[in-house]
């Protein structure tokens, strides 16, 4: 009779401890999305102006129909600032982030795009390159604009001193005078906005988000805690500031579009060839692998070139549909859904020279 009665305690005391385990896991698999952590969407503008002349031109009610959106659908803004910041504390940030960036400092973003953004209640960061703004510009942002933005909570952030691509080296150019043309190009654009405006600058993109590695670190001696390219994708709390992903906003993309961009996650890649911000002088074979990803196949695109490719036997991703290759930086971006068909994606960059 002990026997048995003590077995019914034990059967009776796993059940009280296996029953809230069991219950709690149902919880998260039925919630899903509880368990993943935020993604933060960075968005990429140009000019905001009534008469458009290129894809990267957005008139003032294009980009109200973002801002629409994004209020729409509980979508809220923080600076690029405020992003880098709260990447060592994800739980400071909104369940639903997304950053608006401005790039250039063309004097739209002074008269269409800030009184927009106030008119929403949003902060967004404006990226200038410093040899255009003056004291007086038709054109282009004044110092005095600025100070007014950034008195208003806009967050003003580094993008070169002259916009070049900073990979380029100039025929004749030795390379010690090409490592000092990239620390002024990065040293000094910070230190001039710092200066105008009295208040320090942690981030940098990178002009047409052309980098390699010694750029980088060029970068981090200039003191940039946070860099942003143009590559393709999201980002997770746990991203590489170093290597910070937006996507450059075109004004023919559809609302489909917009929100895929919005709402795909990062693609889980482990790059094998060519490597991240490498440079090459052969046409490569790209090659990759993505752990853990239910689908076995992907769409891959470099510049005009897209293509659907398998996973082979060894669960590697190979494509060599790039031949004749001009010089030049060339983005890879991968693209996928999952077994709920929600999209996923990411990118990397590679120089050909
Ligand atoms: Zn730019």
């Amino acid at each position: 009779m002990g026997l048995i009665r003590s077995t019914i305690i034990k059967v009776f005391i796993i059940l009280i401890i296996v029953f809230p385990v069991f219950i709690s896991l149902k919880t998260v698999a039925e919630t899903g999305a509880e368990a993943e952590p935020p993604i933060i969407p960075v968005l990429v503008y140009h000019r905001v102006i009534s008469k458009v002349t290129s894809i990267y031109d957005f008139t003032p009610e294009q980009l109200e129909e973002h801002l629409k959106y994004i209020r729409d659908n509980g979508y809220t803004p923080i600076t690029a600032l405020q992003m880098v910041e709260s990447m060592d504390n994800p739980e400071q940030l909104p369940s639903k982030p997304v950053v608006l960036t401005f790039d250039d400092g063309h004097k739209s973003h002074y008269s269409n795009v800030y009184p927009l953004l106030k008119k929403y209640g949003y902060q967004g960061t404006f990226f200038v390159y410093t040899d255009v703004i003056a004291e007086k510009s038709e054109k282009q942002l004044t110092w005095d604009e600025l100070r007014e933005m950034l008195q208003d909570g806009m967050d003003i952030q580094a993008h070169t001193k002259s916009h070049p691509y900073l990979t380029k080296i100039s025929k004749h150019e030795t390379e010690a005078a090409y490592q000092k043309r990239l620390t002024n190009e990065l040293q000094a654009s910070k230190l001039v906005i710092e200066e105008q405006l009295q208040e320090e600058v942690k981030l940098l993109a990178y002009p047409y988000g052309w980098f390699n590695q010694s750029i980088e670190n060029v970068a981090f001696r200039a003191g940039y805690r946070g860099i942003f390219t143009v590559n393709w994708g999201t980002n997770l709390p746990s991203a590489d500031c170093s290597r910070l992903k937006r996507r450059v906003m075109e004004n023919k993309m559809t609302k489909e579009e917009f929100e895929t961009i919005l709402t795909a996650r990062p693609l889980p890649i482990e790059i094998i060839y060519p490597e991240d911000a490498g440079i090459i002088n052969k046409a490569p074979e790209i090659q990759f692998k993505i752990p853990g990803f239910a689908t076995d196949k992907v769409e891959i695109k470099v510049r005009s070139l897209v293509a659907e490719i398998a996973r082979n036997e060894d669960g590697v991703f190979v494509w060599s549909g790039l031949q004749k290759l001009t010089p030049g930086y060339y983005l890879i971006i991968v693209k996928g859904h999952d077994h709920e068909n929600r999209p996923f994606i990411n990118s990397w960059g590679f120089e050909y020279r």
